[in-house]
């Protein structure tokens, strides 16, 4: 990979109450026939906007469809039977991570060129160029790998304000996990070029969430858009987004996507009452203050944790309804996952324990 020709594909996006006023423009040179597929509920909110941009842009909608509900192969194979598909140049996926996720998947297999239409910020899925697969049982499947992120993503700022808080509030906790755990999964590595744009981007992931975080969470709840909001939202989608695309090898040679944090949220879901309980973003959080323990920022935690408790992130165990009987439950699985070897020193697992229980013990003093 990196002694061989290569190339690289970033993530471009629009963003705005008037993003998708681009399309014509950005689509142009892509063709004329476009299928969108999308969430339902994100379909009824993008609808009238996304049919005007089409007919704006002369490009003829051969279906609107429903992407099925879950991001699974057999939704996808449904999908590319249908002759709306086939018909189509471009795919326009809207949604939520799952929808897009799952079209990304049907435009690589039918090779169409394919465009993102978040309708919520809890996610860079609108901007990477992999996919998160579930069975149709909803256990999790892998990891599909493309070649390249979407050509481009349309964030329209008046949906994502009409979104559900709660995505938007444990999407900036996934988000603060980036910075963290891309310096610390790579700060051992090659000084490869890619890697080296993907650790110069994570350092501008977490200040925007700190400084701009509590005031953005308020005007999304009024569902006002306002500055500090889109800047959140760009951190959300887009620079992490960029991250991941730099810290992920597309052949797999490398991964520095993910550490300690998602370590701890992987590693948790051994206890039913924790993923039933509380949302993914919410559980990385807590893993970003493991993470920063582990690696001993104490400074760095301190501010983090700070912003937390202004925002109701969780602090301790109990925040997560974890038992402190129960971590050693938890400590077992982390050695079985990808990112127990995302660290640049072999962790232990009394090293993990010391990392989770020291962090409770400071968030209980909080
Ligand atoms: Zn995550």
């Amino acid at each position: 990979m990196s002694q061989s020709d290569y190339s690289l594909v970033l993530p471009a996006f629009t963003i705005g109450a008037h993003a998708y006023d681009a399309v014509g423009r950005i689509t142009k040179h892509f063709g004329k026939n476009v299928v969108i597929i999308g969430g339902k509920t994100a379909l009824s909110k993008a609808r009238t906007s996304l049919l005007a941009a089409c007919q704006d842009a002369g490009l003829t909608v051969t279906d609107i469809l429903w992407y099925g509900g879950d991001a699974n192969y057999e939704n996808v194979d449904t999908l590319l039977a249908n002759p709306a598909v086939a018909k189509a140049d471009l795919v326009f996926g809207v949604g939520g991570g799952r929808a897009i996720d799952t079209c990304k998947v049907v435009a690589d297999k039918a090779d169409k060129v394919f465009f993102s239409f978040p309708t919520v910020a809890s996610n860079c899925a609108p901007s990477t160029a992999i996919a998160v697969m579930y069975n149709a049982d909803k256990s999790f499947a892998g990891y599909y790998y493309l070649n390249q992120p979407p050509v481009h993503t349309f964030i329209n700022m008046d949906i994502i304000a009409d979104s559900p808080y709660t995505l938007f509030w444990a999407g900036i906790g996934d988000a603060m996990s980036k910075e963290c755990e891309s310096e610390l999964a790579s700060r051992a590595a090659e000084k490869f070029h890619t890697v080296l744009l993907g650790r110069a981007i994570a350092k501008i992931c977490s200040e925007p969430l700190l400084d701009y975080g509590e005031k953005a969470l308020g005007d999304f709840k009024a569902k006002k858009v306002t500055y500090e909001l889109q800047q959140v939202v760009l951190d959300i989608i887009i620079s992490t987004g960029l991250v991941s695309n730099c810290t992920t090898a597309p052949d797999q040679s490398y991964y520095y996507n993910s550490s300690v944090a998602h370590l701890f949220y992987n590693s948790s879901t051994v206890l039913p009452q924790v993923v039933e309980g509380h949302l993914h973003g919410e559980i990385v959080s807590f893993g970003v203050l493991v993470l920063l323990t582990y690696d001993k920022q104490f400074e760095l935690r301190d501010k983090i944790a700070a912003f937390y408790k202004q925002t109701g992130y969780p602090t301790k165990l109990s925040d997560l309804d974890i038992r402190p009987d129960e971590i050693d439950a938890v400590i077992d699985k982390a050695p079985s996952l990808t990112e127990w070897t995302c660290v640049p020193q072999p962790l232990t697992k009394s090293d993990f324990k010391r990392a989770i229980l020291d962090t409770d013990a400071f968030g209980k003093s909080l």
